[in-house]
């Protein structure tokens, strides 16, 4: 895994490639954007597009831009400014328990990634809000900074998590817990003694000390590793009650072999070469976990004295668990798992979590240098140019409720869907503040307001399919409710 997300090579190379007018206009911001991006080895495009993001939407669509710089790139500028007008939204979140709360933040997820045609424009605005915050964590804490860095983790990170970009999740909740809770992060980093470029240094010589002996022994074996980030020590000794040295996953490699035998294999060659910690071991294997996750687990006194984790499994059970129904994301993030409205959005909702599964296996040679599924940089852009949710939008109630709709819902069904009686009297509606005919398609992000009558019920216009003023099901047949309640 990558430690840093720029390098010093990738700095000079991709400066040299940006587009002369998209440069001409950027700011030292915009530029350690593009670098971000250009980390993640992400296409010219959206490095231009981050160069862009300190101009306007109506320059980002102006003829003289489009020609200089491109209208792929003046495009995902655009989309990535729009999605700014979403999450300034929040400031209307005012969602009173913990459990609407968590409803709420999933479907604002689920917006943002829903206004979006091509996924480059999320990793575009997760670079920005990294750049944004690195800058925040080195100013004196404020309720502005706070907010800012609570947006991120709630919103930000776990969308960086679900679409597998490891490197920004990483970073986007280390410096919010690094702003939000200053000395919890000081003291946590000050007990790992050592920057973060050492721990991954160290990872480094476990991996080739790994790789070598699984050589000498003629397994074929792929080794992972990832020094443990402060946001989430500090999450496990939170659930686990645990103090900082009772954690035995701080270092930490996984080796992917063949088959269950040569599990078994690495497994004693990782006992041979280091010292195992009792009760450490835990084979998951032989006894699969209820959710069916497969792995040897053990823990060893690693170079240095210090504590490593281990964990064996086959390629096989690798990709059940990262991309499969035991998905690791899923039980840290069970937020995730709460759709906006279960009953209507179910079949939807599976098509989404196919998808993101699908581009995660795509994205995932990031998280490998060498060894990953050998997707190059072209079809990953490729992969990416896609909508996540091609059947669903996500429009706000006036209070600032998330509300998933079938695409091409009206205000009608919008209104049967907030309640049954507002949909009946439903007369009229505003799309953000402008009035607009009930047979209106509306748009992801949009704020709807219902007028209504006090009394009366629906129009029987409201079942001609032809006029179109109801699209969904639940709607339609509410609205047959009615006559049919009328005619006994
Ligand atoms: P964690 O800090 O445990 O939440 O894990 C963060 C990331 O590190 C996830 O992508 C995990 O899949 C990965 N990870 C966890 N344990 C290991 C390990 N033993 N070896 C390699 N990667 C790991
Ligand atoms: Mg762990």
């Amino acid at each position: 895994m990558v430690a840093a997300v720029e390098s010093a090579t990738s700095i000079a190379l991709h400066a040299a490639q940006w587009n002369p007018a998209a440069h001409a206009l950027a700011t030292d911001r915009t530029q350690r954007i593009a670098r971000v991006l250009a980390g993640l080895e992400l296409d010219l495009a959206a490095q231009n597009a981050a160069l862009l993001l300190e101009q306007s939407t109506g320059a980002l669509l102006s003829p003289e831009l489009l020609q200089s710089v491109g209208e792929e790139a003046c495009g995902l500028a655009h989309a990535t400014l729009r999605m700014a007008l979403i999450h300034d939204a929040r400031a209307r979140d005012r969602a009173a328990n913990a459990n609407d709360r968590a409803a709420q933040l999933e479907g604002l997820r689920k917006m943002l990634l829903a206004m979006v045609e091509d996924m480059r424009v999320v990793l575009i605005k997760l670079a920005e809000r990294l750049v944004t915050l690195r800058d925040l964590a080195s100013l004196p804490p404020s309720e502005e900074t706070q907010a800012v860095a609570r947006e991120v983790r709630e919103l930000f990170a776990p969308l960086a998590n679900r679409l597998g970009v490891w490197q920004l999740k990483w970073e986007l909740e280390d410096q919010s817990l690094r702003v939000l809770e200053p000395s919890i992060y000081k003291e946590i980093a000050k007990a790992l003694d050592g920057k973060r470029a050492d721990r991954d240094a160290y990872i480094a010589e476990v991996k080739t000390s790994l790789i070598a002996d699984m050589g000498a022994a003629g397994l074929a074996a792929d080794v992972q590793g990832r020094a443990k980030h402060i946001a989430s020590i500090w999450n496990k000794m939170q659930r686990k009650g645990y103090g900082i040295d009772e954690l035995y996953d701080i270092r930490a490699v996984r080796v992917l072999v063949a088959d269950v035998r040569s599990c078994y294999t690495a497994l004693g060659l990782v006992h041979e070469r280091w010292t195992p910690i009792p009760s450490e071991f835990d084979d998951y294997i032989a006894r699969p976990k209820a959710n069916n996750y497969r792995s040897l687990h053990t823990a060893v006194v690693g170079p240095g004295g210090l504590a490593l984790e281990v964990q064996i499994r086959t390629h096989e059970m690798h990709r059940a668990s990262e991309y499969g129904v035991a998905a690791h994301w899923r039980y840290k993030e069970g937020a995730f798992e709460r759709a906006a409205n279960p009953q209507a959005s179910g079949k939807r909702d599976a098509d989404f979590e196919g998808k993101l599964a699908w581009l995660r296996q795509v994205l995932e040679w990031r998280d490998n240098e060498g060894g990953g599924t050998g997707n190059s940089a072209s079809d990953v852009v490729d992969a990416l140019k896609t909508n996540l949710f091609e059947e669903s939008i996500f429009v706000f109630t006036p209070q600032g409720k998330v509300v998933d709709l079938p695409k091409g819902a009206t205000p009608i069904d919008f209104a049967y869907h907030v309640h049954t009686n507002l949909g009946h009297r439903c007369r009229g509606a505003r799309v953000d503040g402008a009035m607009v005919p009930l047979s209106t398609a509306l748009s992801n992000g949009q704020r709807i307001e219902i007028t209504s009558a006090k009394t009366g019920g629906p129009s029987r216009d409201w079942l001609n399919a032809e006029l179109g003023y109801v699209r969904s099901h639940r709607a339609k047949s509410k609205v047959r409710a009615w006559f049919h309640a009328l005619a006994l």
